[in-house]
């Protein structure tokens, strides 16, 4: 039998994370993924397809709406061609997942393909597709088992017309009219992929608005740039039944009158979040205890109740985002090689990769508020920069939010163009303490989206912005 340091259950961002830092640190680690291809949800069903489609959607609709204005004429229809568009997808999921396979070979890790459970507190075994077991031995285990799509109780998911975002990132035909069930992150991203593509999108959302965990700034901002594009919104609706008729697929739903309403469409879209994934894990066998949400149990160390075993990612409480389990992967490999690492939760961002894109690090203002903080607030809007009339980016805007006394940055929300990419500052910032003066007084590269971070922060400390 073959015996480890450590043994990662689950080759998502977590647990490939986890299982790299663990060689880096000279411990003797396999990672079992019982899928064929490595990398989770994030690399074959999540953050990378999604992507593909987002920038492959966004080219299609420059080419059918946004070229004219720059003087660019094609002869010709532009035309859609979404077999290809997901092969492109599929090649580039695949070189991804191979990227990994070779990252577990050059960093010497024992790859094991198969179902991994627990025998006992250090036996896993794996059970392969081909119906072979093998037993290895572990001194410590990773559970990295991530998260798969949850529905509604009384929804059938068909997968064929009632569809998770699984299947939304392979359809073969463009819907005529997507109902999304749930304004969320996945809901909006996939809804304005299909809204590009040329489908009728309508969204049904529980909340009284869309992107609910965010800044309510930036839910005001991201629905009134798709309403624009013309994907509709029903706000405030609770979806009571689902149905696929053969025909059409109806959804039933009341409103905040409590009246009765109806949406017909041809594919439903359920995007109403997604549960920790443990089954056939035998957490029992090890005597491992989950939580009331079926999340693997842990303490801060990230250790379950059973001292060699530690839980990360999806499968844990916390945001269900790909750079918050890699964090936690490395937490725990460190804290196996008995180091003290430490992970600042607060300083996660979020991100929502619709265009213009939404991102966010630290205390939303509805946070600071209900906390009784202190605070300023300086906004700037993305219109004002040079860099956006250049691209024709114009909409959104950067929030940053002050501490009142000490004017420490403690949050800093935006919508717009590259947002994505932009937070990272915002990010650098909060993890140095960085008050909003100190941002102010950096320069930043013109003309550049960035600048918008400069001028939220002056306006931030006096009402200083110099472009608006
Ligand atoms: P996962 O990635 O879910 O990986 C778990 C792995 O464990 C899977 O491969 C599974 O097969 C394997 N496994 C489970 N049980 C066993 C077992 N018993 N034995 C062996 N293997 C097992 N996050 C972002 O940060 N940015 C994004 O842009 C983003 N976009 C997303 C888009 C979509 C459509 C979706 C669905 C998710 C998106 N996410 C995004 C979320 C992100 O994918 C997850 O937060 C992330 O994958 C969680 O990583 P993980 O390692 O915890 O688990």
């Amino acid at each position: 039998m073959s015996t480890y340091d450590v043994a990662v259950i689950g080759s998502g961002p977590g647990g490939y994370v986890a299982a790299i830092r663990c060689a880096q640190l000279g411990l003797k680690t396999a990672i079992i993924e019982k899928y064929s291809t490595m990398g989770g949800t994030c690399l074959n069903v999540g953050c990378i397809p999604s992507k593909a489609l987002l920038d492959s959607s966004h080219h299609y609709e420059d080419a059918l709406k946004h070229f004219e204005d720059h003087g660019i004429e094609i002869p010709g229809e532009v035309k859609l061609n979404l077999e290809k568009m997901m092969s492109r997808k599929a090649t580039v999921v695949e070189q991804t997942t191979k990227g990994i396979a070779f990252l577990m070979d050059k960093n010497k890790v024992d790859t094991y393909e198969g179902i991994g459970s627990f025998k006992d507190k250090t036996h896993i075994n794996i059970a392969s597709a081909e119906g072979e077991d093998v037993t290895i031995e572990a001194k410590h285990t990773i559970i990295a088992t991530g998260s798969k799509p949850s529905s509604l109780p009384f929804i059938d998911l068909d997968k064929e017309r009632i569809i998770t975002s699984t299947e939304a990132l392979k359809l073969k035909e463009v819907p005529k009219h997507m109902l999304v069930i749930g304004g969320g992150v996945i809901g909006l991203e996939l809804g304005q992929v299909y809204k590009r593509l040329g489908a009728e999108v309508t969204v049904i959302e529980y909340m009284d608005r869309i992107i609910p965990t965010m800044d309510a700034a930036q839910s005001k901002e991201l629905a009134k740039v798709m309403k624009k594009q013309k994907v509709k919104f029903a706000l405030s609706h609770k979806v009571t039944a689902v149905e696929n008729t053969g025909d059409e697929v109806v959804i039933k739903a009341t409103d905040k009158k409590g009246k009765e309403v109806e949406f017909k469409g041809d594919y439903c879209l359920v995007s109403v979040g997604r549960r920790p994934f443990t089954d056939g894990l035998e957490a029992d066998n090890a005597g491992i205890k989950l939580n009331d949400r079926k999340q693997v149990e842990v303490n801060e160390h990230l250790q379950t109740n059973v001292e060699n075993i530690y839980a990360i990612g999806d499968v844990i409480k916390g945001a269900m985002l790909a750079h918050k389990a890699e964090e936690e992967g490395i937490f725990v490999a460190e804290t196996i090689a008995g180091q003290k690492p430490h992970i600042d939760y607060n300083l996660i961002p979020g991100v929502v990769y619709t265009w213009p894109e939404v991102a966010s690090v630290g205390k939303t203002e509805e946070q600071l508020k209900e906390d009784k903080v202190e605070y300023a607030s300086g906004q700037f809007p993305m219109r004002a920069l040079g860099r956006s009339r250049a691209s024709g980016d114009i909409e959104g805007f950067v929030k940053i939010l002050t501490s009142k006394e000490t004017d420490e940055v403690l949050g800093v929300h935006m919508v717009g163009a590259r947002a994505a990419d932009l937070i990272a500052e915002a990010v650098v910032a909060m993890e140095f303490r960085a008050s909003a003066e100190d941002i102010a007084r950096m320069s930043h590269a013109h003309p550049t989206y960035a600048e918008a971070v400069k001028e939220a922060a002056l306006a931030a400390t006096g009402n200083r912005a110099l472009h608006v």
